[in-house]
């Protein structure tokens, strides 16, 4: 293979430019279009029908289906697994430049139809346009990035040579690998998750979010179109606590790729630890999990930046991000000015349909989880002071006003669990290391940032604040692929550091061999 180009993130569309707004509304018309359509699964190489039907629909306006897909039956997903298991030798012994030339055909194909897709995340979703533009541009950065690392992984470190041997390390795929990434990245993590398995040389059986089905299977289908082999991945779409349990512990699962919430997380790991007869080996569970993502807004800090850093981490789609920030913890010197300065900053949000790009917040996800986060919203009033929203927006959709709840005690639920919604607590620190004692009084550890001017605090956060993404005087949503490596600690996960150097080592096994030369 030529060499390539170093890795570049994909650029965003500005949809400031009257032609790119049009082409953005004429995608938008052409996915409406298409809405509704049926999908099968794909187990084999063979599309597959089930008798029960899962429908998708939009959240911002829940009359309209988005598609309507399989529940696969558990004997479809032992199936899946099977056919998956059947293939990997085959998919294993390919050339390791022609798995990366694929994925980087399928990268230029989601290049040529990013608009597309953006149109299918703002549909399925509730992402604003420009949240689904930094979804696709993602999943792009994914596919390109990845295809280097497994160039690199192909041609390892030369080994110390010892006399009268020649040495050297290869990297093998490892099997099967379950992929159950979650709704809020639906493009980005589903693909990132699929193709870092994939290009490595491991079968996958995919499992998408029966919330954003229909942006797993359009990914599917165009993984397809590239020409990666069908029977390399499957597409199984339906409950997860129908037939995670079964993928997770099928003895011919290899290892199992979750993004999602902490107890599937825990769920996944406990099962997959238990051998079941006829498995042979250890199963590895990469699993990225929730956040209660922290800003620390310091005596010395920029406070017009911090404001508007916390803003956008904290209600940016919605604030269902595990990096959004979740808990402001400000010192006290500032806390009364801060607290003004966000609630303004929050009133100034427009709430309603994700289409129209007037709109910087769309619908949160589900009305299950609209639900759950405005009881989160009346336990915080109880809880804190309510500063602004507090209550749904108008509109079909499940939309939510931003919500701002302050003078919010260490031991309060919204301050120490998972909302996923746009609520924010803000807490009182009496200095900078009360401020971090505060960050740290969490089982997550996930994204977190400070705001300081102070060089010193920034040296000590470094070093202090136990999170896996640390951003200082910058917002703590938006990493990037290939500059900020991602994943958590503690209950965050395996901190597995998606797009980053070490991901792809998660999906192979080192083999060493050792010849004697004469
Ligand atoms: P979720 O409810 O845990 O679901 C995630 C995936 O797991 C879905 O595909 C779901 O399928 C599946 N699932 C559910 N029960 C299962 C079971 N028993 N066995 C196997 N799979 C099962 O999470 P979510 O609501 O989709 O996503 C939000 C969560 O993801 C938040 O906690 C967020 O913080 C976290 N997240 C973490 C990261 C990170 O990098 N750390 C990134 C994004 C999101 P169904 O949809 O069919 O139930």
């Amino acid at each position: 293979m030529t060499k390539l180009p170093a890795f570049t993130n994909e650029p965003y569309t500005d949809f400031t430019i009257p032609a790119n707004r049009a082409a953005m509304e004429t995608a938008l018309a052409a996915v409406r279009s298409k809405l509704g359509r049926e999908y099968p699964l794909l187990i084999a190489g063979k599309r597959r029908q089930a008798e029960a039907k899962l429908p998708s629909i939009n959240p911002s306006g829940p009359a309209e289906v988005i598609g309507v897909h399989q529940k696969a039956t558990k004997e479809m997903a032992v199936e899946a697994i099977e056919a998956a298991h059947a293939f990997f030798r085959k998919w294993a012994a390919t050339d390791a430049e022609e798995r990366v030339r694929l994925l980087l055909e399928a990268s230029a194909l989601l290049k040529r139809r990013k608009l597309e897709f953006n149109a299918w995340l703002i549909l399925e979703s509730g992402k604003n346009w420009a949240e689904a533009e930094a979804d696709t541009s993602e999943a792009i950065d994914f596919c390109e990035y990845y295809g280097r690392q497994m160039l690199r992984l192909h041609s390892p470190e030369p080994l110390l040579q010892l006399p009268g041997e020649r040495g050297h390390l290869r990297y093998m795929p490892l099997g099967v690998g379950v992929v159950i990434p979650p709704w809020n990245f639906p493009l980005a993590i589903l693909a990132g998750m699929t193709v870092a398995a994939l290009v490595t040389g491991n079968t996958v059986v995919l499992k998408p979010s029966s919330d954003t089905p229909t942006i797993g299977a359009q990914f599917i289908d165009l993984l397809l179109e590239a020409g990666f082999p069908a029977e390399s991945v499957s597409l199984v779409t339906g409950s997860g606590s129908e037939i995670g349990d079964l993928l997770v512990t099928h003895p011919k699962t290899r290892f199992v790729s979750f993004t999602g919430s902490r107890d599937v997380g825990l769920r996944i790991n406990q099962l997959a630890a238990t051998p079941q007869p006829g498995q042979v080996w250890i199963k590895r569970v990469v699993a990225e999990m929730g956040g209660k993502d922290a800003i620390i807004v310091d005596a010395e800090a920029d406070l017009d930046a911090a404001v508007q850093g916390v803003v956008a981490s904290a209600f940016g789609f919605q604030g269902q991000k595990c990096s959004a920030c979740s808990r402001a913890i400000v010192d006290e010197s500032l806390y009364d000015a801060f607290v003004e300065k966000v609630k303004a900053g929050a009133e100034k949000l427009t709430v309603g349909p994700a289409d129209d790009p007037g709109n910087y917040m769309g619908p949160v996800i589900n009305r299950g989880a609209r639900e759950t986060i405005l009881s989160y919203i009346e336990k915080g009033k109880e809880e804190g002071r309510l500063i602004t929203g507090g209550e749904p927006a108008p509109g079909d959709g499940y939309f939510l006003r931003p919500t701002v709840i302050a003078d919010v005690g260490p031991k309060a639920a919204i301050f120490q669990e998972e909302i996923f919604g746009p609520v924010l607590a803000i807490t009182k620190a009496r200095d900078f290391d009360h401020a971090l004692e505060l960050a740290n009084d969490s089982e997550y550890g996930l994204t977190g940032a400070v705001y300081s001017r102070n060089p010193e605090k920034l040296r000590h956060a470094s070093d202090q604040f136990h999170v896996g993404n640390l951003y200082l005087n910058r917002k703590c949503t938006g990493a990037m692929v290939g500059a900020h490596p991602f994943g958590g600690f503690n209950m965050s996960g395996t901190d597995s550091k998606a797009g980053g150097p070490d991901y792809l080592l998660q999906f192979v096994q080192a083999k060493s061999i050792a010849e004697k030369v004469s």
